[in-house]
């Protein structure tokens, strides 16, 4: 199985080629097949210089470099493969050889119409309702006009000469059986006065004599399609297979547009989202597994796609699913990776973590709560500095923590935590000898066994058997607020346990100190 991708070189990776370019990767890889990449140069006004290599580095970025054609080698753009030259640009006496033999077979003809002539025609014929079409002057020269413009060299192009009494009926692997009505078909223009060809005639020659089996391209070539099946016939080839992937849409139902939507490849990429999250939101826009799974690795969707399942409508670019799926990939990342990819960046920003031998501990502490590398600087922060603390924090609505109660609470923090011998300052004895203090429903019959003083609805001090009088909500917010002085951060019990006793105390103290002043 050989598929291909065959961009234009006119700029960066557009998210929806992308998604184009991992099904065909994904059909090639599930066949043992060849990913294949051709560069469709022709329209050399529109080619942007470093977007080639713009293009490669995106596709190795997102993990579906190609196998063949154009491709990135020691990060230099290079051709590899026997089918080559895989820049059209490269290939134009090839283009030319066929333009020949389909005039040579009558199926072309050359046509010396001017740019201003084919305009006046267009609006004759819009000004009439129709659709615009060539009207076939060209094809009507008397002989020796034809051979005075041709001895005078006046430039022309070469047209595709359309059967208009055919039907052309086509089984596309997405949309089913297609039938087309030739005499609805223009005259396409196959090769320009320049020498260079247009994309319906270099793409048939190229993936015929590339060996392509299946083109999978995006919905807007579908009604250029019977252009290319008659050329296929024309040559005598036999057409490759065709499966044409619904559009991307913005959420107003319009087609995915910068103005409302990010649409390069890099820009994601440089915004942190992952290869893996990106790869799995593009895959969904437009095929799903008819299952409930939504977590899909490139070997997942290597395994599981397929064309049958690949819907005809259009496809919506629902960022929200991207998001939730960024925060699904970054909790998967293994530990240790991830502790190495945010260390740089959280070095950069405190230098003391470079000798910290506990890294890992604290990138473990944020893995499930970030969705951004860049956002590890951000909440690890306390761990390097010391926190700022405000009144405005430490009162929290939600929780019921008043002004009033802030220094009671931490004086009474400060007691219960100093109970606990250093040696067991650990998550778990941090937790359980707080969590006695509040005592939670199941725990209350064992209370009640042990014969605990115990008052309904508030928790009590099994130390001293008092009732404690704060909730655990109350407790756990001013202890987390004054360890982090982050609205959102790991919670209390981790980052006290990674902190040390001294420092938890340290902390509290200076809070309450805060609180009181
Ligand atoms: N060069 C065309 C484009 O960038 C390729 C379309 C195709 O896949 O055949 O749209």
């Amino acid at each position: 199985m050989r598929t291909r991708f065959p961009p234009s070189p006119t700029g960066f990776l557009h998210v929806g080629a992308l998604r184009t370019a991992l099904y065909n990767y994904l059909i090639a890889k599930q066949a043992q097949g060849t990913f294949l990449l051709r560069i469709e140069d022709t329209d050399q006004e529109r080619s942007v210089p470093g977007a080639v290599e713009n293009i490669l580095r995106s596709l190795d970025a997102a993990g579906i470099p190609p196998d063949e054609g154009v491709v990135l080698r020691d990060g230099r753009v290079a051709q590899e493969g026997s089918k080559g030259p895989y820049f059209q640009s490269e290939r134009l006496p090839l283009y030319r050889r066929y333009a020949d033999e389909l005039l040579e077979k009558g199926h072309a003809y050359r046509c010396f119409c001017t740019l201003d002539r084919l305009g006046e025609m267009r609006k004759a014929q819009e000004a009439r309702k129709r659709a615009p079409m060539y009207d076939r002057r060209c094809l009507e020269l008397l002989e020796e006009e034809f051979q005075s413009k041709l001895t005078a060299k006046t430039p022309h192009v070469i047209r595709m000469k359309v059967p208009h009494e055919r039907i052309i009926r086509f089984e596309d692997d997405i949309r089913g059986t297609l039938t087309f009505q030739a005499h609805t078909v223009d005259d396409q223009v196959l090769l320009k006065s320049d020498g260079f060809p247009t994309y319906h005639l270099a793409h048939v020659v190229d993936d015929h004599l590339m060996d392509i089996d299946l083109v999978l391209r995006g919905e807007e070539w579908l009604s250029s399609l019977p252009k290319h099946l008659l050329l296929f016939e024309f040559l005598e080839w036999k057409p490759p297979r065709y499966a044409h992937v619904p559009l991307l849409l913005n959420k107003d139902k319009t087609k995915l547009s910068k103005r409302q939507n990010s649409v390069a490849v890099e820009e994601y990429l440089a915004k942190g989202f992952l290869p893996e999250a990106l790869l799995n939101f593009l895959a969904l826009l437009g095929w799903n597994p008819g299952t409930t799974q939504e977590l899909f690795s490139l070997q997942d969707l290597i395994e599981q796609f397929s064309l049958e399942r690949v819907q005809k409508s259009g496809a919506f670019f629902d960022l929200e699913k991207l998001h939730w799926l960024q925060g699904q990939w970054m909790r998967r990342i293994p530990l240790l990776d991830f502790a190495a990819r945010i260390r740089p960046i959280v070095e950069e920003k405190f230098s003391k973590a470079k000798d910290d031998d506990r890294f890992e501990e604290k990138a473990e502490l944020i893995q499930e709560r970030i969705a951004f590398f860049h956002e590890a600087p951000a909440m690890l922060s306390f761990f390097y500095e010391e926190p700022t603390i405000t009144i405005e924090l430490l009162v929290n609505e939600k929780q019921k923590v008043t002004r009033e109660l802030i220094v009671p609470i931490m004086k009474l923090l400060m007691e219960i935590l100093s109970e606990i011998p250093r040696e067991d300052w650990k998550y778990q004895q941090i937790r359980d000898h707080l969590g006695r203090y509040h005592l939670q429903a199941p725990m209350k019959e064992t209370a009640k066994k042990l014969e605990l003083a115990f008052s309904e609805n508030t928790a009590l001090t099994v130390s001293k058997l008092q009732p404690c009088p704060y909730s655990k909500g109350q407790v756990l917010w001013v202890l987390r607020s004054s360890l982090t002085g982050l609205q959102f951060s790991p919670g209390a019990y981790e980052v006290a346990e990674v902190l040390g006793k001294e420092e938890t105390l340290r902390r509290l103290d200076r809070s309450s100190a805060l609180a009181s002043a």
